[in-house]
């Protein structure tokens, strides 16, 4: 048995990601790419892979949370269990100084898509340094920079 350290959950030996949460349960190989750190603006895919895995690189954190995304991802302070939905908890990214509401964003994916929606947080959501009205969905593409309030990720696509 593998115990999931996100939520919790016992995964049977040989499963990559947590039955439960989605989170990736030991390092996956990121392939060849090389996570970009303060490069130019580029126009990353639009399309998740075949695995539907998301990483978000926060602030300057070496190791990106790894998650197969099913229906939603909810970003936050907060650690909840629901069918299909991944709540990622950032407290260990100091959320809490940098103003992320308990339920900030939500990541939403619809096949290959997947879009950045504002939960009404306290201090804003940010894609690519513009602000995200309450309400809209805007679609993400692979190396988009997310802010939480002051927390800044780093969105993946894994190929
Ligand atoms: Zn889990």
């Amino acid at each position: 048995m593998q115990l999931c350290p996100h939520c919790g959950t016992e995964n049977r030996e040989g499963v990559l990601f947590c039955q439960q949460c989605g989170i990736a349960l030991g390092p996956v190989s990121l392939s060849t790419r090389q996570l970009e750190e303060n490069g130019s603006p580029r126009m990353g895919s639009d399309n998740l892979g075949d695995e539907n895995v998301l990483l978000l690189q926060i602030n300057d954190d070496e190791s990106p949370i790894v998650v197969q995304i099913r229906d939603e991802v909810i970003l936050g302070r907060i650690t909840e269990q629901a069918d299909r939905i991944t709540y990622v908890n950032l407290s260990v990214y100091g959320a809490d100084q940098s103003g992320v509401s308990r339920r900030h964003a939500r990541l939403l994916r619809e096949n290959k898509a997947v879009y950045l929606m504002d939960l009404d947080s306290t201090n804003g959501t940010y894609l690519n340094g513009e602000v995200l009205q309450n309400g809209v969905e805007k679609r993400l593409r692979d190396g988009d920079e997310v802010k939480l309030g002051d927390l800044k990720i780093f969105v993946y696509f894994k190929p």
